[in-house]
Parts: structure tokens; sequence; C-alpha cells
């Protein structure tokens, strides 16, 4: 098995036996050794610097109706809530002075945030921060609608393909969603010049070592420039509720993996991964990671946005606890750093950006 590591760490892909092999044959000495290397290509490119990213949940309505999502439309228990355009520009001031230079607008598909209201709030983060990037999670949106985007001054885009497989795709969301159309919509993002991230939940229902070798291979055929993976947590009001939880096990093998795949990639040690256990954070960047999401969403609307039960978001989770999470990256040896933290992978349009 150790063999398969130094074939991935060499020739940065496998074929889907392979992946399926390493996951169902893992062992805790296996993903030790797959840590170390996976630590060794990331200090290779990144150093020990690890990117923070503000993280501003600016909506928490949602035209969709994912089976595992605590905000899907179906869920009338939430109180919802929608920020304004002066509270959006009042997180990034205060993201601004406690150093942050990206921020991370991710909400639920908001039908009140039009093409044009989006386009507006883009142009005037961009006017007040033009040193600072700019990442959407906002969904699935038509090739047009990106471009603006992208023109208006984002530079970079989250959407998690979730799952490779087709019938997998099928389980976890309603028939009017489509991994066709997800898929379609990152190379959009790709082809318009995003820095385009992608990703999974660990452990969603129905999952299988196959399928996430299907992903791993997905991921291989994107190259994005972000991969965001975490454990699926179930949320009380969903379908999934009686699911378990991905686990913390798997998950860090997982961000081991893709490191050696995808060596320049920029990959969060997530809030999720933080949820489920407490030394989450560290144990993500040990295994690969090299970013952190802090939340800059203003307080009382913080655990409304609400993925899954017991979202961690306060002390070193917040971007006010700035200060415990520099001395937890301490503490393993990495260091907050205040820099844009872009890809160091091309763009389509060439890098610059
Ligand atoms: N609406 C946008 C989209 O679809 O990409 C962005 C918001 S969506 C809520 C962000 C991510 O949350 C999803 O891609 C999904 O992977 C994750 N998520 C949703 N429910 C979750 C759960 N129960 N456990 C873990 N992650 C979850």
């Amino acid at each position: 098995m150790k063999n398969l590591i130094l074939k991935l760490e060499k020739e940065q892909r496998l074929s889907k036996e392979e992946w399926t092999q390493l996951i169902e044959g893992r062992t805790k000495e296996l993903a030790e050794f797959l840590f170390e290397r996976a630590r060794e290509v990331r200090h290779a490119h990144y150093g020990r610097d690890v990117y923070i990213r503000g993280l501003i949940e600016f909506t928490n309505y949602c035209r969709n109706d994912c089976y595992y999502c605590g905000i899907r439309k179906s869920n009338s228990c939430l109180s919802r809530y929608r920020l304004t355009e002066e509270e959006i520009l009042s997180c990034c001031r205060n993201g601004y002075e406690l150093g942050f230079r990206t921020f991370v607008l991710q909400g639920g598909e908001d039908g009140w945030f039009t093409r044009e209201r989006t386009t507006a709030l883009i142009r005037r983060i961009h006017e007040e921060f033009p040193d600072c990037a700019i990442t959407l999670s906002v969904g699935e949106r038509e090739r047009e609608e990106y471009q603006e985007y992208f023109d208006a001054g984002a530079n970079r885009f989250l959407l998690r393909h979730e799952t490779a497989d087709e019938e997998h795709y099928r389980y976890l969301h309603p028939a009017e969603l489509s991994l066709k159309h997800r898929k379609e919509c990152l190379w959009n993002l790709r082809h318009i010049g995003y820095q385009v991230g992608s990703g999974i939940m660990v452990g969603s229902p129905g999952q299988t070592a196959e399928h996430l070798a299907e992903d791993l291979l997905f991921l291989q055929e994107l190259q994005p420039h972000m991969v965001g993976i975490g454990p699926f947590i179930p949320h009380k009001d969903t379908p999934f509720k009686e699911e378990k939880t991905g686990t913390l096990e798997l998950t860090l093998f997982l961000l081991g993996l893709v490191r050696l795949m995808l060596p320049k990639v920029l990959m969060p040690a997530t809030t999720a991964l933080s949820t489920i256990h407490p030394d989450g954070r560290k144990m993500g960047i040990l295994s690969g990671a090299n970013v952190v999401m802090p939340n800059l969403s203003p307080q009382e609307n913080r655990k409304l946005y609400s993925l899954y039960d017991h979202k961690r978001c306060m002390g070193d989770e917040a971007a006010e606890g700035l200060a415990m999470l520099r001395a937890e990256m301490e503490e393993i040896g990495y260091e907050i750093v205040s820099a844009r933290g872009d890809a160091l992978l091309e763009t389509e349009q060439g890098g610059k950006l």
C-alpha cells in the first residue's frame, strides 16, 4: 500500500481500482505515512503558512432542497435571514481590520440576490477593498451570470460537486438538481478564469469507497485550485437526520490523498472538521490542509446558517478569535499569514488576478 502512496506522489494520479484499494485498505500506520508525505509536499510549496479566509454567510434562504442540508427550502423550523449590503460591507471592514485579505460570500441560492444586486454588491466590495480576493459560493448559475460577477471583481468560486457518481447524486438531491449541470458550472467557472474550488462531504449517506474513488478521479480531471473536504454531519430537520456523521479518520485520509494528487491545492481544514473533533482543525493542517476559514458573519446570524447540527462558529472558529487560532497553529509549528494566498496553479486567464 505504501507503494501506491509513493506512486501517487510521483505521478499525481491513480486509477479507480487503485484509489478504491487505498481507501478500503487504509490502516493507522498507512495514514501516518500518507500524512508525512502530504506535509512534505505542502511544505515544499507553501512552507508553514496557513492562509485565512473571512467567511460571510450572507443569506440562509435557499430555493434548493438538498436532502442533507439544514438550510434546504423545506426546513420550515429555521428562521431565515439575509444580510443587507451595508451589513456585508461592515463584515468586510471588520475583517480587513483583523487582517483578512479574502472574503468568502457564501449563501443559499436566494432569489432576492438577483444578478443586478449581486453584481452591485461585488462591485462595491471590490472598489472598497481592491487588494482583497472575493470568493463566491452561491451555487449554480448560468455562465453569463458567472462572467458578470467575474467582471465585477469576483475572482474565486467554491462549488463542491458533492459526489461524482450519478446514482449517489440522485440519492442526495431532489430530481430537479443534476450532477451534469453541477459539473458544467464547474467547467464554466474554470473557463471564465476563476480560481475554482470543488469538493465533497465525507461519509455522506450512501457513500462507498468506490464513490470516493470516482470523486478523486473527477478532481484529477478538473484540476481545481481549491478543494473543500469535510465530514457530513446530520441536521435534525432534514431527511438525513438519523444518518451517521462522517468520520474524522476518513476525512483526514482524504485530505492527505488530495494533497498528493494536487500538490499546489488550497485546502481548508473545515469548520465541519472542527465541529466533530475539538482538535479537528489542527489535525486537518497536519494531514495536508493549508487554509482556515473563520466566521466573519454577524454573531447573531451564525447559528442560523445551520447546515448541520452543533456547528462551531465562536472562539477559534470566529474571525474575532484570530489570536486563539494563531496560537493553536503555532502549537503545531504553523503560522497564520495575512497574504491573499492565491492559487499557485495557473487559471485559464494566466493566473494573474
Ligand atoms: N448553495 C451553495 C452551494 O450549493 O454550493 C453554497 C452553500 S452550501 C450550504 C455549502 C456546502 O455546505 C455544500 O457544498 C455542502 O457540501 C455543505 N453542507 C451542506 N449540508 C451539510 C451537512 N449536513 N454536513 C456537512 N456539510 C454540509
